[in-house]
Order: C-alpha cells, then structure tokens, then sequence
C-alpha cells in the first residue's frame, strides 16, 4: 500500500496539519516524529554524510516541524528559532544599517522593545504608524525603507491591518512585507496568500497550543530569503532544541481543531461580555461592533480567542483579576487553559507609559485568551469576577 506524504498531500488544513512534514521513521517504522537528540552526524567520508552535518544547521524532529509549519502557512519553507523574539531578531538580520523599516505602531511590547532599545543601535531605523490606514502607511514609506512589519489582529487592542492593502504599498516600494500571524494562526489568516513575503509567529503560543515551550517560527516562499535565513539561523544560531520542537510538533497536530475550538469559545464569550459591559466595552474581531469587523470576515476565517476589555479603572481591573478561579492571571496566550493579564503593567510594560497612553493600552484594560474549556464554565468564572462591577 502506498501511503500519502508531502509531494502529493493536498487535503484541507486539519489533515496538513496531522501529516505534514512527517513520514515515518526509517529505522522502526515509529510512526511520531522521533526526537534527534545529537549534536553531530557521522559522515561517512570527508564531504560525504546524509545532508546532516551539525545540529545547530539542521536536525530532523527540527526539520519535521518546520515543514509542517510551511505547509500550513502555504510557504516552502520553515526556520525554527529557540523564541518567537529570536525568530524576530533573525529576519531583522536581513537588513543593514541605514535601512527603514515601518512598523506598525501598536505590535507585542517585546517586538518594540527589540526594536527601540536594541536594534535601533545598530543603524535601522524606524517609524511606527497606524496600519488602520493604508494611506498613512504609504506615507512613511521612504526610499531607504527595506520592509514593511505589520501584526493583525494586534496585542492587545484587536486592531486589525489589511494585507491586501499592505502587500501592494510594500511591492510598490519593493520593501518586503513581513506578517505576525501569531494571534490567528494559518488555520483562520493566511499571509503569504494575500502577498507577505515572510509570516512569522511566537510558536510558544497557539501553534504549541499547550503552554510547555518557547518558540518561534519564520515562514517563506522567496527561494532568496529562504537561503539567506538558513544562512542566519545557522550563523547567528538562535535555533530551538529537538525537545521543543517536538513538542510544538505534537502541537500543531491538533492545530486546526483547538482553533475551533478556541474560535466557538471566543465568540461566546465576547457576545457574553458585550451584553455584560456594553459592546464599546469589549476588543473582538468577530463581533460586528467591531470598527473593522468587515475587514476580519473578508480577511479571516475565523476570529479565535483574544478578546480585551475596558474596565475602566486599575482597582476595578485588581478585584477582577484577583477573583478569578478558572482563568488564570498569567502572561502569554494560546495554550487550552483561559489565561487572564493586564497588558499595561505585563505584556507591554515595556512600552512607555505616555505611549501606552496615545496607543489606548490603559490601565482598565484586560486581555483574556480564551481556551477551550466548557464555555459555560468560563461565563460563570467571568460572571463572579465581574460581580458588583
Ligand atoms: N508576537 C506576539 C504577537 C506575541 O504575543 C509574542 C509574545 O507574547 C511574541 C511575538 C514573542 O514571542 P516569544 O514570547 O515566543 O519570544
């Protein structure tokens, strides 16, 4: 019997995600990915090995991964990297001193923070706008500007960027267009397909989808800048051990149904919270309150988990967040348990105030990533927690 691998998988997304990238072992027939844990390979002569040479360059439980996720996002090729920041830090490696990037004014506080604090030092500069409006983006686009970065739906505002729109400013540039696809994942916004030149995530958070690593993971179809990231992973080496790869790999073979899932649960929620505390109150793509709802249902197929909240006040934020039970007060998001935080004092902390401030990232803000819990449950823990406020 001959069984279905890559060269002809062409099924929807819940098989690409089981199957992709994986065949079974050679040695034992296994049929998970084994982990390789070597650092080298034996060659058989100078020059002559099996394509393996150093582990930092390639491993196999790294490469099944990487695959996989290519695949998924639509691309040909995959670079995994010990952290979603290293991963960022390597395609910025791409550029030199003196180029301009654009970047999105209102991206993960840690993708500022390298920006502002580390690589602005080494000669790139850039400029931080409003991607709500293509116009404005086309304004700062200069000659030196070498690439255009964009997150959508944002963190934490839910603020949503049209790639449609993105990709025709960066070709007109000939900037590359580079896409944060963390928060929907290839199942529900597939960037590469509407003209990104490389979609990026923090696989830690719903490619992983269980909250037991640190990852991140750089995707392409340009056979050039495939070449010059393998040159940068492996020169720069910021690569993630077999161990976590694996455990992202485990991850994404339910990618597809947890994204369901998460997607079901979300929309409950935000409809829950809407009624609760006004819809001016509640960040969701997938409500049609949404300022750019229209653009998320043309753009997306689905709206997943992250939805912020307005409170109001700091001390109401406190009561809330020291009452929850099942939601768990915790940075990052994505894993099948609710997770609840406060963005200004947590995940963009690192982002100064007065910015925050003009941003919109207040101190009544929460941001909850919904998991995949019976949504009953969630409603209750939300429902006593919101108690009297
Ligand atoms: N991008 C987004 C949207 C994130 O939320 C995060 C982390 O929270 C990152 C990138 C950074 O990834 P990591 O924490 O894996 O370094």
């Amino acid at each position: 019997m001959t069984r279905i691998y890559d060269e002809d998988l062409t099924g929807g997304m819940a098989t690409r995600a089981i199957h992709a990238g994986q065949r079974p072992d050679p040695v034992s027939g296994a049929i998970m990915t084994p982990l390789y844990l070597t650092s080298t390979y034996v060659q058989e002569s100078i020059g002559v090995n099996k394509g393996y040479e150093y582990a930092r360059g390639k491993n196999p439980t790294r490469q099944a991964l990487e695959r996989n996720v290519a695949t998924l996002e639509g691309g040909t090729h995959g670079f995994a990297f010990s952290s979603g920041m290293g991963c960022l830090d390597s395609i910025m490696k791409l550029f030199r001193a003196g180029d301009h990037i654009v970047c999105g004014e209102n991206v993960y506080g840690g993708t500022f923070r390298l920006f502002d604090r580390i690589l602005r030092h080494f000669g790139l500069s850039f400029t931080y706008v409003d991607t709500d409006d293509p116009q404005r983006v086309a304004d700062a686009m200069t000659p030196s500007t070498r690439a255009l970065l964009v997150e959508t739906p944002t963190n934490p505002l839910m603020r949503l960027t049209d790639l449609a729109a993105m990709s025709d400013i960066a070709k007109r540039h000939q900037a590359l267009l580079i896409v944060d696809n963390t928060f929907a994942t290839p199942i529900f916004q597939r960037p590469l397909e509407t003209g990104a030149d490389i979609v990026w995530h923090s696989s830690t958070k719903y490619l992983n989808g269980h909250s037991d690593m640190i990852g991140g993971i750089a995707v392409t179809s340009n056979e050039e800048l495939a070449t010059r990231l393998q040159f940068i992973l492996n020169a720069a080496g910021a690569v993630p051990g077999p161990f976590d790869a694996w455990l992202c790999l485990r991850g994404t073979k339910t990618l597809a149904i947890r994204m369901k899932a998460h997607d079901a649960n979300g929309r409950e929620v935000a409809g829950w919270l809407a009624t609760r505390l006004g819809h001016e109150r509640v960040l969701y793509a997938g409500l049609e309150s949404h300022p750019q709802h229209a653009l998320a249902a043309r753009q997306m197929s689905g709206f997943g988990g992250m939805i912020s909240i307005e409170l109001g006040t700091r001390e109401r934020v406190k009561t809330m967040l020291d009452r929850v039970r099942l939601f768990s007060l915790a940075e990052s998001l994505g894993g099948v348990e609710s997770l609840i935080s406060h963005p200004a004092s947590m995940t963009h902390a690192s982002v100064e105030a007065d910015r925050r401030a003009e941003l919109g990232i207040t101190e009544g803000l929460v941001r909850l990533s919904v998991g995949v819990e019976d949504a009953a449950d969630l409603l209750g823990d939300l429902e006593q927690a919101l108690h009297g406020l």
